[in-house]
């Protein structure tokens, strides 16, 4: 754990597992919750904003329902959330009464973050919940959620959030006490400083009926929050006062420390919003042009596109290994591409007379992932 903090952090988010809010099958735990609204309210008033992404939409519209498996079939489970999406405002709404707080419910799909125009709004709206007072309590809108519209689980979902508020911490609490190491010590980690293949490989998915994720899906949104300049904290919501301890360094659970410099916001929309429309793939020589020296991405390095997409569209950019690394707004076409792989910058210009820049992917639209 980090021997924490000169001062309270500005901005956190708290991510909540269905696990931690439900007992047994859509079962509430309504004492958990109201122990967690407590722990809000106190970091509140020391001066944080906190934001809440809850799951259990899903779940608590199962035990509504009586349904003791996951259904298979999408419109089913759009269903269990519509039912359990009210109950579980309802919940929250109950557990902050005693501190006076009111919650802001905001179902957000990945549309919503991935448009620039919707992402700048949702930004706006939860600014200004925040400065009503309010407690946002955000979910994936599970019921319009299509799976090719869908974030898809809620580790992501909440690091997407924590990018966008631009959170100093996210804090995401399931039934796992932190990230274990297995084959090692058997013990939780305490501190992962950079996420290594090694570090992956000590997380699993989930057996839960009801839950989504895993610690694999908390490790993917530790990566994306740290990369974001956000600290993860991964412990359980099972843990007494686990807020006040997490933040006082008193554990137990995992601590991610952020990496390097924030990622200013277009670069964080660019490689964290964004589903890419095709690759770009790129030779050898281009590859430290792009990662060593930050350069823009020019015809002369680039090999050929797959997928389609339009100018102005995201792509990946690819090594001769297929090995992604780039992600960036292509200033062509991926038809336009195949004519333009491997020439010289005066060439492309003579097949382009009227363009003023003539980059593949300019590196003010490209982000190195
Ligand atoms: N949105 C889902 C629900 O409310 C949860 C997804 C997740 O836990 O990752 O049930």
């Amino acid at each position: 754990m980090p021997s924490f903090l000169s001062r309270p952090p500005r901005r956190i988010v708290v991510k909540l597992g269905t696990g931690v809010i439900t007992s047994g099958i859509g079962q509430l735990n309504e004492p958990r919750l109201a122990a967690l609204a407590a722990q809000i309210t106190a970091l509140r008033a020391q001066g944080s904003e906190v934001i809440v992404v809850s799951s259990g939409a899903v779940g608590l519209g199962m035990g509504r329902l009586k349904l003791e498996r996951k259904p298979k079939i999408v419109s089913k489970k759009q269903a269990c959330a519509a039912v359990g999406q009210s109950l579980l405002m309802q919940t929250w709404q109950r557990a902050f009464d005693p501190h006076g707080l009111t919650v802001a419910q905001v179902l957000l799909t990945h549309e919503d973050l991935r448009v620039r125009d919707r992402h700048l709004g949702v930004k706006e709206t939860l600014r200004e919940l925040v400065a009503y007072g309010t407690i946002p309590v955000i979910n994936e809108n599970d019921t319009v959620s299509a799976a090719e519209i869908k974030v898809g689980d809620n580790d992501t979902l909440s690091a997407m959030v924590a990018g966008l508020v631009e959170a100093d911490y996210l804090v995401i609490l399931s039934t796992a006490p932190g990230l274990i190491d297995m084959k090692g010590t058997g013990k939780i980690v305490p501190v992962v400083e950079k996420i290594t293949p090694a570090i992956e490989a000590m997380a699993g998915g989930t057996t839960s009926e009801t839950a989504t994720g895993g610690m694999i899906t908390k490790i993917t949104a530790a990566k994306l929050a740290t990369r974001s300049g956000c600290g993860v904290f991964i412990a359980s919501g099972a843990e007494p006062d686990i807020l006040p301890r997490l933040f006082s360094g008193r554990g137990p659970g995992t601590f991610f420390v952020p990496s390097g410099l924030p990622l200013e916001s277009r670069k964080l929309w660019l490689a964290y919003f964004q589903r890419p429309h095709g690759t770009i793939h790129v030779n050898t020589c281009a590859v430290p042009v792009l990662c060593e020296q930050g350069r823009s991405l020019l015809a002369v390095g680039v090999t050929g596109a797959s997928g389609t997409f339009a100018a102005g569209e995201v792509v990946n950019i690819a090594g001769p290994d297929g090995k992604v690394i780039a992600r960036g707004e292509s200033a062509f076409s991926s038809e336009q591409i195949p004519v333009l792989a491997g020439r010289k910058s005066d060439q492309v210009r003579a097949l382009h007379p009227s363009r003023k820049h003539l980059e593949v992917v300019h590196r003010n639209d490209l982000v190195l992932l």
